[in-house]
């Protein structure tokens, strides 16, 4: 069987190779070692080494990866906030005040069921209950879908901010490596 004379690509210990190995442990620093043939040369190359490059390579794209991610997720996020608006709601709504529209909004049906009775009390014409009583009935739904729909968008929001802050992390995480 032919062997061949290569170097070990870690300690440079001359090395005897079998013709069709691929695989060799270095006996002098016990380096893991490929033998790659050219046409013109052998020579071998540390497999760890192999690994380590590739490990990196397959980091960055990672990185890469989560960094689109994000830039993604941003964008989503932007273009869900211009629909919002464009959608003619009263823009951004400060923290709380889905809250206080619906207290405001049962007050104010309150105040129309009162009128309604209070009408009644008179023996006033049906119109006189009714129109007050319809108006406190739609303030109502109003205000419970204004609430709805406020509650809704907080969970959307808190949901970018949640899955941004995971992606942030793993980003800080990748680059630490
Ligand atoms: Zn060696």
């Amino acid at each position: 069987m032919e062997t061949l004379s290569v170097r070990c690509n870690h300690c440079g210990a001359p090395l005897q190779v079998a013709e069709n190995t691929r695989f060799v442990t270095c006996q002098f620093c016990q380096s893991s070692l490929e033998v790659k043939r050219t046409d013109s040369s052998v020579f071998t190359e540390e497999v760890a080494k192999i690994a380590e490059n590739t490990g990196r390579m397959a980091e960055s794209l990672e990185v890469i990866r989560v960094q689109n991610e994000i830039e993604k997720l941003d964008r989503e996020w932007g273009f869900e906030q211009t629909n919002h608006m464009v959608q003619g709601s009263n823009g951004p709504t400060p923290p709380g005040s889905p809250i206080f529209g619906l207290a405001f909004t049962i007050f104010f049906a309150v105040g129309c069921f009162g009128m309604a009775s209070f009408s009644a009390s008179f023996g006033a014409p049906g119109i006189f209950q009714l129109v007050p009583i319809g108006m406190g009935v739609f303030a109502l739904v109003a205000g419970v879908m204004g609430m709805v729909k406020g509650q809704a968008r907080e969970e959307a929001q808190s949901r970018y901010q949640q899955r941004r802050t995971e992606l942030t992390h793993q980003l800080e995480a990748l680059k630490q490596k």
